[in-house]
């Protein structure tokens, strides 16, 4: 969630930069463009002026143009008025030779006045205008070079110029500002582009979070708030209902199937039972007949014992076992199953020991199923554990929960195992190619997780192979049991 949160925002905000970007060298170039034209403009208006007044006075005076010595130069009186120009101006012969300079223009070097002159440099040339770098304090400088008619022979062409930075709001100080102000836009932007994408998706973790709560098969009954907007996030919660809906349908049929065969297998395996039974005591009959029937007396109570495990859990997923809760001392059911848990151990050469508080231990509990509950985690401590061992059983009080714990100095599991004992059928390979020594069919751990969820609670294992378990079950007293 984050992360698509944290891409839309990256997205976004590069989107913007880009644009930004795009949109300030447009902005740039356009600007440059005008005060190019402003300055040209000027230039034009400039040269004219000039070009007027040397044609106007050739006209009416005859001759503007003194040469002493081989250097011809402008008559005072004329180039006393182009003097006064602000900006660079340059009038020179046909041969490009200057004939006389704005005041502003004697204060370039020499240097930058020969490069000023360049595009005068030559006998007949058309008007034009472009930019020269003068260098020096003076940089770039815009200029039009404009030839002169109807102002005598020698007169050749007129220069006018000026300094790039004269444009008003130059480009330069566009680009300045943009660079100061596009941060600024770009981390607003991407605040905003943060929320937007926040808001945009909460509705997604809403479903998430409610698909989350429907994490088990218990739940499927469940369906997703549908908004009323008619968007895309309503079209999603009616396709996760439509598809709860045929996942709840085929896990019922599921359901429906395990309990049904279960239910039909209980009578056949009694009768079954029944006869074994009866033929066990019958008179006369032969010590090998007596051993094979024992041996399928067994096998039929593991059935059976198998059967009501999954009818039991079948039940348990159609949300058919409720729990017959009621106050009880705690103490009496532990105490009750460290009895069984002595007689076990005693028969399997392990020694059973419990341990209970003093004072009573009251909590409102299904008291069959805790005492089943509690059973499977014993009669499993004393089947991994081999002889002289010792199973502990132990029940703790404190404010907010009560707590049993089961502790063995048998096998262990292996770490690898631990995430997969409470899943149904499973066992370790252990315990599968030892069958005969250790019976059992794997769901007796899946049940006791069933009764201890159930109950609000939950379970924890702790193993070394070769060392021993510890399963400890913790049963809040807050929360009211479920069922
Ligand atoms: P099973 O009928 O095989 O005992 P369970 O569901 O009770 O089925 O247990 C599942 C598997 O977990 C067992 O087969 C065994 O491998 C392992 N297990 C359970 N309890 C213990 C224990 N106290 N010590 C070692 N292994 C255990």
């Amino acid at each position: 969630m984050t992360t698509i949160r944290r891409r839309l925002t990256v997205w976004y905000t590069v989107a913007l930069a880009v644009t930004v970007l795009a949109f300030g060298t447009a902005l740039y170039l356009e600007r440059r463009q005008s005060s190019i034209r402003e300055l040209d403009q000027r230039l034009s208006l400039e040269a004219d002026l000039a070009h007027r007044w040397l044609s106007e006075s050739y006209k009416v005076l005859g001759r503007i143009v003194t040469i002493s010595g081989s250097t011809p130069s402008l008559d005072p009186g004329i180039s006393a008025y182009l003097e006064s120009v602000r900006d660079y101006l340059v009038v020179a012969d046909t041969a490009g030779q200057v004939l006389a300079l704005s005041e502003v223009t004697r204060t370039l070097s020499a240097n930058a006045l020969e490069r000023l002159t360049a595009p005068l440099d030559t006998t007949s040339f058309a008007k034009h205008s472009g930019t020269l770098a003068l260098g020096g304090p003076v940089g770039r400088v815009r200029y039009l070079a404009v030839p002169v008619q109807g102002a005598g022979p020698i007169i050749g062409g007129i220069l006018v110029a000026t300094p790039t930075r004269q444009a008003g709001f130059g480009p330069s100080d566009l680009l300045r500002s943009m660079l100061l102000i596009a941060p600024l836009i770009l981390v607003g932007a991407g605040l905003v582009g943060y929320w937007l994408a926040g808001t945009s998706l909460r509705p997604v973790q809403g479903i998430m979070d409610e698909v989350e709560a429907i994490s088990d098969g218990r739940s499927l009954h469940r369906r997703l708030a549908v908004p009323l907007s008619g968007d895309e996030m309503a079209r999603l919660a009616l396709t996760v209902n439509g598809m709860l809906a045929r996942l709840e349908q085929s896990f019922g049929s599921l359901h429906r199937f395990t309990a049904d065969a279960s239910h039909e297998l209980k009578t056949p395996l009694m009768v079954l039972r029944a006869g074994v039974e009866r033929a066990l005591v019958h008179p006369g009959t032969p010590p090998e007949i007596l051993q094979s029937m024992d041996e399928t007396l067994a096998q039929i109570n593991q059935m059976a014992e198998m059967v009501e495990s999954l009818l039991t859990l079948a039940r348990a997923d159609e949300g058919r076992a409720p729990l017959a809760v009621e106050p009880c001392d705690l103490r009496e059911l532990v105490a009750d199953v460290a009895e069984t848990a002595g007689m076990l151990g005693e028969s399997a050469g392990v020694t059973a020991e419990h341990s209970i508080p003093q004072g009573p231990v009251l909590l409102a509990v299904d008291p069959q199923r805790i005492r089943e509950m509690l059973l499977n985690m014993v009669t499993n401590a004393i089947k991994y554990t081999p002889q002289g061992g010792t199973v502990a059983l132990s029940l703790e009080d404190d404010d907010e929960a009560v707590t049993f714990s089961v502790r063995d100095t048998g096998i262990g599991i292996a770490a690898g195992d631990l995430p997969h004992i409470f899943e149904r059928f499973w066992r370790a390979d252990q315990a599968r190619t030892r069958t005969s020594d250790r019976p059992g069919v794997g769901l007796g751990l899946a049940i006791t997780k069933w009764i201890v969820e159930a109950h609000g609670g939950s379970i924890t294992v702790q193993s070394r192979p070769g060392r021993g378990s510890s399963f400890t079950v913790r049963l809040p007293k807050a929360r009211r049991p479920a069922g």
